[in-house]
């Protein structure tokens, strides 16, 4: 098959990779038919994990299931499914709960696992012809009978339109409330999209790129572009004063001022100064442990120097980490098939496979008008 493959540090190629095959009984085989570029893999793409050479990018896969192993019983031969981004096995402690993200057994000697990822176990992604899908009972989300038609909808179940609402369930966002997001890129769109699911009367968006900054307003939030570096006191502005009852951080370790210039702790502390006391804030922009590239010694040890005394002094609260998709992406599935969320309205792209390479190389480059890459192996 015909696969997206790591070579170093802004070098991905389309190479020959044997298909995949069912190796445990509980396995199946899909063919994937759409899957996306996210911002996730630009961590690895530019050389900022761990990530081994040779590893098979890809972790928001749909496709249709054409092997099933012989432990399998939901899930059939000809059933279009969309995968979480996380691999779990269903029945361990954490999964149990819930916390897929947090698998005890997908990732031995870890927490959680997912498809073509840094430290994530050993599975290959789904930047590919096919995909084995470990534990695919528990792991399939079967679709309804629009699969097909609203495929670039339902391919962002597989994590981004889940990992925006998990933002807005972590900051604890309800109705009419007021909500800030940092990062308009596709995860911080998707938690802007969720913050109105939720009923917000308020969703602001922050960033500096003017394409991403005209999709939030598209879908109803207000755009703060940050270029300037004045976006703290615009919203600020915006919430008279005292900040918005809730914050997202959709941006990650790897946020950057206005020059350009990689500050990790930026966004974080501009939080902590634009939720009112007593808000909370989701992040679920990446973080990492540690980052030998990093801007400076504490940000190589994974530390950022966080404003503490502030948010103790506000009463502010924090939740963090991955999204456990499953814990969401039936519902929000629900709301694409019933015609109540089109998240297909972030892509700008759509490419076959063998163009993946330009995909991220543009999307990369935080191009004008690059917001989302859907590649369509097989085309
Ligand atoms: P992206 O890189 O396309 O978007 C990030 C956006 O942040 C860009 O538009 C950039 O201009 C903006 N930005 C940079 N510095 C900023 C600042 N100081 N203030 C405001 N905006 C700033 O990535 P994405 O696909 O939207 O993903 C965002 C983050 O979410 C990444 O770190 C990604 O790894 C992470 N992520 C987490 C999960 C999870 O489960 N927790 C899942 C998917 C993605
Ligand atoms: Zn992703």
């Amino acid at each position: 098959m015909r696969a997206l493959v790591y070579n170093g540090p802004r070098d991905v190629s389309i190479q020959d990779r044997p298909d995949p095959k069912i190796e445990k009984p509980t396995d199946v085989i899909v063919r994937i038919t759409t899957t996306n570029i996210c911002g996730s893999d630009l961590h690895m793409y530019e050389g900022r994990t761990s990530v081994e050479r040779g590893k098979v990018f890809g972790h928001e896969n749909l496709g249709e299931v054409i092997e099933v192993g012989a432990a399998v019983e939901r899930v059939r031969k000809g059933d279009r499914v969309c995968l979480p981004f996380n691999i779990s096995c269903g029945c361990c402690e954490n999964c149990e709960r819930g916390y897929t993200a947090a698998c005890l057994r997908a990732n031995p000697g870890s927490v959680g696992a997912a498809y073509g990822y840094a430290e994530m176990g050993p599975y290959d992604g789904g930047q590919a012809e096919y995909l084995r899908v470990p534990y695919a009972d528990f792991n399939c989300l079967a679709l309804p009978e629009d699969a097909a038609e609203k495929e670039n909808d339902y391919v962002m179940l597989s994590d981004i339109f889940p990992t925006g609402y998990h933002a807005t369930e972590l900051a604890g966002v309800q109705p009419g409330e007021s909500v800030v997001i940092y990062g308009a890129g596709p995860v911080g769109l998707m938690a802007a999209y969720s913050a109105m699911i939720r009923g917000a009367y308020q969703v602001i968006v922050v960033d500096t790129q003017k394409d991403r900054l005209a999709l939030a307003e598209q879908i109803g939030a207000i755009a703060v572009d940050d270029t300037e570096q004045r976006g703290v006191e615009q919203v600020l502005e915006l919430t008279k004063g005292k900040g918005a009852d809730r914050g997202c951080e959709c941006v990650g370790y790897q946020c950057f001022n206005c020059k350009g210039h990689e500050v990790p702790n930026l966004t974080m502390n501009n939080l902590v100064k634009t939720v009112k006391a007593t808000g909370s804030i989701g992040c679920v922009g990446v973080f990492m442990p540690q980052d030998p590239g990093g801007a400076d010694e504490l940000a190589k040890k994974g530390q950022i120097a966080f404003d503490f005394g502030e948010f103790w002094n506000k009463g502010l609260q924090l939740g963090t980490g991955q999204a456990s998709v499953k814990k969401y992406n039936r519902h929000l599935m629900n709301l694409i098939h019933a015609g109540k969320a089109t998240p297909s309205f972030l892509i700008s792209h759509e490419l076959p496979l063998e163009q993946a390479p330009e995909g991220y190389r543009n999307f990369d480059a935080r191009k004008d008008g690059w917001t989302k890459v859907v590649l369509k192996p097989g085309r």
